[in-house]
């Protein structure tokens, strides 16, 4: 840790601290070590064997980063506290800014960890704003200790911001979202914190190409050849109704891009969706909703967003407008139906003949 009290129980950073005085932690109040090396950031450190709930060992890296962080969130921020001691939630925030807590997470952090953190500082009317480090850089953007830390913004989309030691860089990757199963995202540089902030005020999702239909419909069918259960799964609901998933309908593939809170089922509740409204009866959208996204509601996982079924459900509708739009489907006084039948292709073969037809126009 940077900071510490002395004697007359006064906050000092170990930058200012002065060797041979007592410290104690303002954590746990234990007496604490002035550490001052080439290695590290001068900090204080426990007696080993000491128990502190407040801190843990630190990586150099995550101690450049706070002071860094602190010093960089002054020119923003009229208040800010290096190392929050918050005694009623047992928490010590990396840095707190008036109602906002910055977390620099260098090190691995649970779901449920980083959810109880949230929760923590949410009983305590604070909001935390988690910024991530070189190792979570480094991690491929689809692994889940990633994405657990997404975060959205109607002018970036869904986003996450680094913070990269020691060239105190920040990175944001923003407009993340999926290409057909490809997680796609942006990305940009920036040297303090106030402009990111400038960037993410203004609207910045760009409007791609999508890469041709053959590829995922050729996806598709490689995975299923492979064995791969959630596309057996979804064959076998396919096969029931009397379709083949090889031959599903071109609307299931629309929007091409969507929100990355759908992987990893992102073809099937689309499929679902559509099977459902084949049985040709009326349905309420809730329960439509219900019936095809519960998978994704019940698997999704994402503390620092507010309202993950809010956003999921967003992404059901537009999927719904798009059917209801090409008039396949009607809205009812209770719901929807479908009022045309959507043909579904044979096989892989006869699909592919019709995407090279349409995309050749
Ligand atoms: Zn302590």
């Amino acid at each position: 840790m940077l900071t510490a009290w002395n004697q007359y129980h006064q906050l000092i950073t170990a930058k200012g601290a002065k060797a041979g005085q007592p410290y104690v932690c303002p954590g746990c109040h234990q007496p604490v070590i002035l550490k001052r090396g080439q290695q590290k950031l001068a900090h204080f450190a426990h007696q080993q064997h000491q128990l502190c709930g407040a801190s843990e060992s630190e990586s150099p890296e995550h101690l450049q980063g706070k002071w860094f962080l602190a010093t960089d969130l002054r020119t923003i921020f009229p208040r800010v506290t290096l190392e929050s001691y918050l005694h009623a939630i047992r928490q010590r925030a990396d840095i707190r800014c008036d109602q906002v807590v910055f977390e620099y997470q260098c090190s691995p952090l649970s779901t449920q960890r980083l959810s109880e953190r949230i929760y923590g500082y949410a009983q305590i009317q604070l909001v935390s704003f988690w910024i991530l480090g070189n190792r979570y850089y480094q991690q491929r953007c689809t692994a889940s200790s990633v994405q657990r830390f997404l975060r959205f913004r109607k002018t970036i989309g869904y986003y996450l911001v680094f913070l990269l030691e020691p060239q105190n860089q920040y990175r944001l990757r923003y407009q993340i979202q999926l290409h057909d199963h490809h997680l796609q995202f942006q990305e940009r540089s920036f040297t303090s914190f106030q402009a990111v902030q400038h960037f993410w005020s203004k609207g910045h999702l760009q409007t791609k190409k999508p890469d041709s239909l053959s590829h995922v419909t050729k996806t598709v069918a490689r995975r299923l050849q492979h064995g791969q259960a959630p596309y057996l799964e979804l064959q076998l609901s396919c096969y029931q109704a009397g379709y083949n998933l090889l031959g599903c309908p071109l609307i299931v593939h629309w929007p091409r891009f969507q929100s990355p809170l759908m992987k990893p089922d992102w073809l099937g509740w689309r499929i679902r969706c559509l099977l459902l409204l084949q049985t040709r009866r009326e349905i309420a959208v809730t329960t439509l909703y219900q019936r095809s996204c519960n998978l994704i509601r019940r698997r999704a996982t994402y503390p620092c967003l507010h309202d993950v079924n809010n956003l999921i459900f967003a992404q059901f509708e537009v999927f719904l407008t798009a059917l209801i739009r090409q008039r396949l489907v009607q809205r009812t006084p209770t719901g929807v139906i479908l009022i045309k039948k959507i043909p579904w292709f044979s096989d892989t073969s006869v699909k592919l003949k019709e995407i090279t037809k349409q995309e050749g126009k």
